[in-house]
């Protein structure tokens, strides 16, 4: 009999009135997910989406490692459906689980039975279904306490399910349900990171990459499209707006105190990131900003930086440490291509002494010799989008 997976809802069961309309995106999500891989039947009952195979040509193995990066799931299992009756239940674990019985060295049998009409307890059904195990099993012993392995039965509407232990799912809640935020995406370790941890609560991602050819090359832009693939693989498909910043950075060095550069070019980011934001259905801008990493991350030249936008920043990574920074870049599988050696454009007019400690009118004097408009004109009339989606997912 065919194997179905149950993917176990998360934080949405705690939201009341919206969790129609959360369950529905995620349906919607999971479907959308599951395309590629064959004919599924995707239906939520009871907090838990049911993906089932429609026939034998459905890719599962595939299916199922889409099914763990799909938000709004705190935890999955592939199980084995059966008829609702002991004799079916205990044959469905044996020709099931009964390898990874056998090779474990204790094990108990935890049951579940939201199908109040079933004539035992949980608590009876496990007792029963243990006890024969126990037998036909008898080199692994039982143990309730801490079993080193433990099968689960749950008898739901339908039909019972038999299945091993859960995995942890993606977490988060259902991607679209938090709106679209427009995420300035580097080549570096952070700002990924940044955008998969905005997706994660339900936010749709887009992205905006400042390239200054020739000074950084075609091999840095690749990467950072390539990270946008990567954080695609969660959050589904997006664009990545590339910027043409060479003219900016270039006025900047030959118009401003030197120790302002990098805070006045970080102004022309958000300021066109903001742009972009708005005109593509954005709400907020997301950064991989982390205090007191650089320079321009103290609070005064946040708020320097900050001045000229008015959607809401988002900073995930503020108070965190590099090290659980690059445990999620890993976790998410970014940090690889993070750490390839190209260039990025903050690095290529680093002040020997960056300020600090600014102050606006400071920012405000040291831009006083550029024309700011005209050169956001231009960087915004040379925005090239590049599409991205991860690899289960059609670009159109
Ligand atoms: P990251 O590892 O994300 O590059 P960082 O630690 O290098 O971050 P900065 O270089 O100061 O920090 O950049 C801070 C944030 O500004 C980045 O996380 C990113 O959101 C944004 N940013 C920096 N450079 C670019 C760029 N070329 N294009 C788009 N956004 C950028
Ligand atoms: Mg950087």
């Amino acid at each position: 009999m065919k194997e179905i997976f149950l993917l176990k809802l998360g934080e949405i069961v705690l939201k009341g009135a919206n969790k129609r309309q959360f369950e529905s995106r995620l349906r919607q999500n999971v479907r959308r997910r599951m395309k590629k891989f064959g004919e599924f039947d995707v239906y939520i009952m009871q907090s838990t989406v049911y993906v089932e195979p429609k026939d034998e040509l459905a890719d599962v193995d595939g299916a199922w490692e889409a099914c763990r990066t799909i938000f709004g799931v705190v935890s999955l299992c592939r199980c084995r459906p059966c008829e609702k009756n002991l004799d079916a239940i205990f044959e469905a674990i044996e020709n099931y689980l009964g390898d990874d019985l056998d090779c474990a060295k204790s094990f108990k049998v935890e049951s579940k039975r939201s199908d109040k009409a079933f004539p035992m307890t949980s608590i009876q059904l496990s007792q029963e279904i243990g006890g024969r195990l126990a037998e036909a099993h008898p080199g692994v012993a039982v143990d309730v306490h801490h079993p080193d392995y433990t099968v689960y039965v749950e008898v739901r509407d339908f039909a019972a399910y038999v299945h091993g232990p859960a995995e942890p799912g993606a977490g988060g809640l259902p991607t679209g349900v938090g709106g679209r935020a427009m995420c300035l995406l580097s080549g570096g370790i952070d700002s990924p990171v940044a955008a998969y941890m905005i997706a994660k609560r339900g936010v749709e991602i887009e992205a905006v990459h400042f390239f200054s050819y020739p000074y950084t090359s075609q091999l840095a832009k690749d990467k950072v499209v390539e990270l946008a693939r990567l954080v695609a693989k969660y959050s589904g498909k997006m664009t990545v707006n590339v910027v043409p910043f060479t003219e900016i950075q270039e006025a900047i060095r030959d118009n401003c105190p030197e120790e302002y550069f990098t805070l006045v070019m970080r102004r022309f980011m958000m300021e066109i990131s903001q742009r972009i934001a708005r005109h593509d259905g954005c709400g907020a801008l997301i950064t991989g900003e982390n205090l007191g990493q650089v320079a321009s991350q103290t609070m005064e030249a946040m708020t320097v930086t900050g001045a000229v936008v008015d959607m809401p920043i988002f900073m995930p990574l503020v108070g965190m440490d590099k090290e659980e920074i690059v445990t999620i870049a890993r976790k998410i599988g970014t940090l690889e291509t993070s750490i390839l050696p190209y260039e990025d454009c903050c690095t290529v007019f680093t002040p020997k002494h960056p300020k600090t400690k600014p102050t606006l009118g400071q920012l405000l004097n040291a831009e006083k010799n550029l024309d700011r408009e005209a050169l956001m004109e231009r960087a915004l009339a040379g925005v090239e989008k590049i599409k991205v989606a991860g690899d289960d997912e059609a670009l159109l």
